[in-house]
């Protein structure tokens, strides 16, 4: 087996989570310049990411930035995200986590100004979420507060979305790209979630379901069996 130089690999993983960002605009889920997406470099203590500031229309995969996991930029000509702190932390204490997002997602958001979990009252937030989206605490950024809620939320929960208290979703996978899904996902759910409750009260699916669901849907349904555990690929 051929072993990729570092350089190769982290000028693979530049483009990848360039590319990946242009799903944030594609599915309206980020205002102007806000939201990232990052990756870790597997085998080493990097994390490829986002550079603050910098308009999405801008953003070429020279532009990302290469930081430490202990969000200190290690390549790159611009600053890195003003929430790398946050992403590092995840990288630091979930080794199964390969790809973090951030995004202020209009309804996601406005659960998490309420404080409120997403519900989890239809089948595809069972597949995707295995329960309610979960709201984290209220943490201000420059500090490990935030990192330190995403973590201790979404351990040990099979969600790989966090909605923050008065602030939005952080979503969490074991590629970047798993990451990006889980936030198209959240948003989604959270719309309709939403637009249910403007109907009538809304009835929690019972947990039975909800475990034969995400059973299903995370073994089984698609091209998981294939694609999920090739290592080769890291991709979902
Ligand atoms: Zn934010």
């Amino acid at each position: 087996m051929t072993v990729m130089p570092i350089s190769q690999t982290i000028a693979r993983i530049r483009a990848e989570v360039c590319d990946l960002h242009a799903h944030l605009t594609r599915w309206g889920l980020v205002t102007w310049t806000a939201g990232n997406v990052s990756a870790r470099v597997p085998g080493e203590d990097l994390m490829v990411i986002k550079p603050s500031g910098v308009e999405y229309d801008s953003l070429t995969p020279e532009a990302m930035v290469v930081c430490d996991l202990d969000g200190a930029l290690v390549e790159g000509e611009h600053s890195p995200s003003s929430d790398t702190a946050s992403h590092a932390y995840v990288y630091r204490h979930m080794p199964e986590v390969n790809g973090v997002v951030h995004t202020h997602s209009p309804y996601a958001t406005a659960w998490a100004a309420l404080g409120e979990p997403i519900p989890c009252a239809i089948t595809a937030m069972a597949d995707e979420f295995g329960g309610d989206i979960p709201i984290g605490p209220f943490a201000l950024i420059g500090s490990d507060d935030i990192g330190r809620g995403i973590v201790e939320t979404l351990r040990g929960s099979r969600s790989p979305a966090v909605l923050m208290r008065q602030h939005g979703p952080f979503t969490i996978g074991p590629t970047a790209k798993a990451a990006v899904k889980a936030a198209v996902m959240c948003e989604d759910v959270a719309r309709t979630m939403h637009l249910a409750r403007q109907l009538g009260p809304i009835d929690r699916l019972p947990t039975t379901a909800v475990d034969r669901l995400f059973d299903r849907y995370q073994n089984v349904y698609g091209q998981h069996l294939t694609e999920g555990r090739n290592p080769m690929e890291g991709q979902q």
